[in-house]
Formats: C-alpha cells, sequence, structure tokens
C-alpha cells in the first residue's frame, strides 16, 4: 500500500467532513502531493493540491502558508502549458482555398484578424482581396 493509498483508507476511517481527523489527514495528504505530484500534467497536479485545499479549507481547518505557496508554485507550474494566443499565427486568409478564406475572412467592419485593433476593412482586407486574384 502506498503513502498516499493509506492515507484514503485512514480518511475513509473518518465519521466525515467534519471529522476533526479528517482535516489532519487530508493536510498530510496535501503534503504528499506538494512533495510528488501523482498526475502527469503540471495543471493536474496543481488542480488536485487544490481540491484538497478546498476540501481542507471547507472542513473547517487551515492552509499554512508553506502549503499555499506550494500551490502557487504548482499554478505557475500549469500555467506554463497555457500557450497565449498569438494573431500572428491565424493564418492569412491568403494562404487557403478561396472558398474557405472566404468563409474565415471577418465582417468589412469587425476587427482585424491580425489584432491590430482596426476595422478589417481599413487594414487586410485589401491585402487579402489583392491575394485572392
Ligand atoms: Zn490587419
Amino acid at each position: 500500500m502506498t503513502e498516499l493509498e493509506a492515507l484514503l483508507a485512514e480518511l475513509e476511517r473518518c465519521a466525515g467532513p467534519d471529522d476533526p481527523r479528517a482535516v489532519q489527514v487530508l493536510s498530510r495528504m496535501l503534503d504528499r502531493l506538494l512533495r510528488a505530484p501523482i498526475a502527469d500534467c503540471a495543471l493536474c497536479a496543481w488542480q488536485d493540491l487544490a481540491r484538497i485545499a478546498g476540501a481542507i479549507r471547507a472542513s473547517g481547518g487551515t492552509v499554512t502558508a508553506e502549503q499555499q505557496a506550494g500551490i502557487d508554485a504548482a499554478f505557475e507550474e500549469g500555467a506554463k502549458l497555457l500557450v497565449p494566443f498569438d494573431p500572428s499565427a491565424v493564418p492569412s486568409p491568403a494562404s487557403l482555398p478561396a472558398r474557405v478564406a472566404r468563409a474565415l475572412r471577418p465582417g468589412r467592419n469587425d476587427p482585424c484578424r491580425c489584432g491590430s485593433g482596426r476595422k478589417y476593412k481599413r487594414c487586410h482586407l485589401a491585402e487579402d482581396e489583392r491575394a485572392a486574384h
């Protein structure tokens, strides 16, 4: 039986979330996952930590500053997996077959796809028109 399985078994023996032992077991579980996550992706690892911290608080317990720092660090790690949106990575309609390109073009008065903030007709429309012919 792994340490985590033992903790889960211990948690099951608690009378319920109001049982003062539950908070203590959850806190040890949190420490165990902070030492070595079981999830294979950083975001899932953070989610596990956040869930247990939530359960501790819901049971009237407190998450220590040290534990919270570990959870925050795990979040930073997970956030690295979220790639920021890069408008320049959106394919130019001109590079696509004409029919698809037309369907994907913004409306004349919509914001341009390049993220300039200008209306499409005042930005890339002319360029797309030229490329389409
Ligand atoms: Zn543009």
